[in-house]
């Protein structure tokens, strides 16, 4: 197998002949179809999210076909197409996995973070934390909706019922697909984007947004909530500025710089900000019935396996309009 390795944070990943791994009890193995380059990849890489093993292959947004499957797997056959989300394991016996909180668990496994991830040609999984997908759909378009659109579908949860007005601040793979989502429930979408960024404002609109303009602007309705994907913490008190008494502001990144202090009447008049933290199986389950239903158009710039730091340095420069995905 080939895969993308980091040795080491902050130095660019290997590339890596392997010999191919068998999957052990309850594990399946997958041919990489293509895998998604998600913002926690970058935090992983740049350093800012420590990992607990290092060599370490990043990538949590996984679409592959089961090549190889371990004792004790009777849930897939050979030759299904299944999804590798972040959550990689769960320890089944903690506080919050018995309540049911399963993406607070205090001994997860993380896909990509503590065990090997999917910039591969081939990689391992447990086979109760993969998701079932058709064959029919592009795997290209599928890889995204696995973090991107999973943590988008929690965080709009998250945001709260009867949104008509939603902030989206950083408009990246996240926030393209959750706009889609809200519009559908009759939220009207209001875009942020670095200031000045006329190109992210266009793909913004081009997928519905009602406005779209800089960090730094106001468009003239107060908003029900806001929804924070960029990783920059002066967003959090501007995005307050703006919310509605009552509203929510939900942080939907695993990292983000410092929040600057705020005055205490932004927060006032029972405005909450909360933070979103990896998912559940049930999300992924509920997130998937919803697309059976109503596919989302997912936006995905395609590259090689071997381009991965490419596709990480285009990232971390914002010069891509959608999902950044890897094709082994
Ligand atoms: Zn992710
Ligand atoms: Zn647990």
């Amino acid at each position: 197998m080939r895969a993308m390795v980091l040795r080491e944070p902050r130095r660019a990943l290997e590339l890596e002949r392997r010999r191919d791994p068998e999957p052990g009890r309850g594990e399946v193995r997958l041919r990489v179809e293509a895998c998604a380059v998600c913002r926690t990849d970058l935090h992983v890489v740049d350093g800012e999210l420590r990992v607990p093993r290092l060599p370490i292959v990043p990538g949590h947004e996984i679409v592959g076909v089961i090549d190889r499957i371990g004792p004790g797997v009777d849930t897939f056959a050979l030759g299904e197409r299944v999804g590798v989300p972040w959550l990689g394991h769960t320890c089944g016996a903690c506080p919050y996995c018995m309540r049911g909180a399963e993406n607070l668990c205090d001994r997860p496994v993380f896909t990509g973070h503590g065990r090997d991830g999917g910039f591969a040609s081939h990689v391992l999984a447990e086979a109760a934390y993969c998701i079932t997908l058709g064959g029919e759909v592009d795997p290209l378009q599928l890889a995204p909706l696995l973090c991107a659109g999973l943590i988008g579908w929690r965080s709009l949860t998250m945001a709260g019922e009867d949104l008509r007005e939603l902030g989206l601040f950083g408009f990246g793979a996240a926030a393209h697909l959750v706009a889609q989502v809200a519009g559908r429930r009759g939220a009207r979408v209001h875009a942020f984007t670095r200031p000045g960024d006329a190109r992210a404002q266009a793909f913004a609109r081009s997928l519905g947004a009602a406005w779209a303009g800089g960090a730094d602007e106001r468009p003239s309705v107060e908003l029900d909530a806001a929804i924070v994907f960029a990783p920059a913490g002066e967003l959090v008190p501007a995005a307050l500025g703006l919310v509605r008494k009552g509203g929510r502001v939900v942080c939907g990144g695993i990292h983000m710089s410092d929040i600057p202090s705020f005055a205490y009447a932004l927060l006032w008049g029972e405005r909450q900000v909360r933070s979103v933290a990896n998912l559940t199986r049930r999300d992924a389950a509920e997130f998937f019935a919803f697309l059976a239903e109503q596919p989302l158009r997912v936006d995905a710039v395609r590259y090689r396996l071997e381009d991965a730091n490419a596709a990480l340095a285009d990232l971390r420069a914002g010069r891509i309009e959608g999902a950044a995905v890897l094709v082994p």
